[in-house]
């Protein structure tokens, strides 16, 4: 069955599933999204770009801008990234404290609030305006200048943002945070508040299915082995305190956000983008994840 067929079929059968998952509403405007969206996009390196549902319509990807935000870091600064930032998954939740009173400020891997912190204070140390360079380079790379950052989003999760405070501090305390706490998390709430659709998300994230090169210009966002990293990561640490049961079921890399939003990778054959606003209670989509663990399936397609 080609991937149009099997998406729309799919697509039919968990849209019409009871969803028993709840929205996230630690950041108030998160809640006000209609929780009955739900689109899909594939795009895959023959250049196939599919999609169903609320595919089109924009939403706030949160986490899932951690792994852009790593792939600019790791251009900048090299394996220099790896001092500063682990590889494990953390096996708790998200914005928590607890490992790194332990592990003296260094956050376990870098899709933790924590490590997206830190992978944050690197860009602030290395771009000449950060919240300006950022997009740019976002931009840049999906060669769609229409993407933008959501300032509501961003001052709501501002407002409300006391873990993320702690959590900035608590690393500099350690000597582990370069610049000013405010103008970290500053750039980390921009960040977080990035918008895209499904299939602006597929597109973008295409060149971690092509071993970093841009599908249309060859052009390198990362070198093989880099890219192969990023995956790996996003393999073992992309849903938060679930990554194994994500590879368990659906077994390709991938990054989920709060905004309800998924993106996974079938490393030589596409990136697909998945969004439903309510999650489980991992924080993953609850209708995301069973679209892929049952598109992987149908496809016979994973990495395993
Ligand atoms: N901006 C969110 C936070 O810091 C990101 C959470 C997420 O999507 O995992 O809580």
């Amino acid at each position: 069955m080609s991937f149009e067929n099997l998406i729309r079929d799919v697509y039919l059968k968990i849209k019409n599933t009871e969803d028993p998952g709840e929205m996230a509403s630690y950041i108030p405007e998160l809640s006000k999204v209609d929780p009955t969206n739900f689109g899909v996009h594939i795009s895959t390196i023959n250049q196939i770009n599919f999609g169903t549902g609320n595919c089109y319509d924009k939403f706030s990807i949160q986490s899932i801008a951690k792994v852009l935000a790593l792939v600019l870091a790791y251009r900048l600064v090299g394996a220099e990234i790896w001092k500063r930032v682990g590889v494990e998954p953390s096996g708790t939740a998200f914005n928590s404290l607890v490992q790194l009173e332990a592990d003296k400020g260094i956050p376990r891997n870098p899709f933790l609030n924590a490590g997206a912190i830190v992978v944050s204070d690197i860009l602030v140390s290395n771009l000449k305006n950060p919240k300006e360079d950022f997009i740019d380079f976002v931009r840049s790379i999906s060669k769609n200048p229409a993407l933008e950052y959501s300032n509501i989003i961003a001052q709501s999760e501002k407002n409300v943002g006391y873990r993320n405070v702690a959590l900035c501090n608590f690393i500099k305390s350690y000597g582990q945070i370069e610049n000013d706490p405010s103008d970290v998390l500053d750039f980390y709430y921009d960040l977080c508040s990035l918008e895209m659709s499904c299939k602006e998300l597929s597109e973008l994230f295409l060149f971690l299915a092509n071993n970093g090169r841009d599908i249309k210009t060859n052009r390198s966002v990362l070198s093989e082995s880099q890219s192969k990293r990023i995956n790996a990561l996003m393999q073992t640490c992309g849903f938060y305190d679930e990554s194994g049961e994500f590879a368990f079921k659906v077994g390709l890399p991938g990054k989920s956000g709060v905004g309800g939003g998924i993106i996974a990778i079938h490393p030589d054959q596409y990136a697909i983008a998945v969004w439903s606003p309510k999650l489980n209670k991992k924080g993953n989509s609850l209708k995301g994840m069973k679209f892929l663990e049952e598109f992987t399936t149908r496809s016979e397609l994973s990495i395993f």
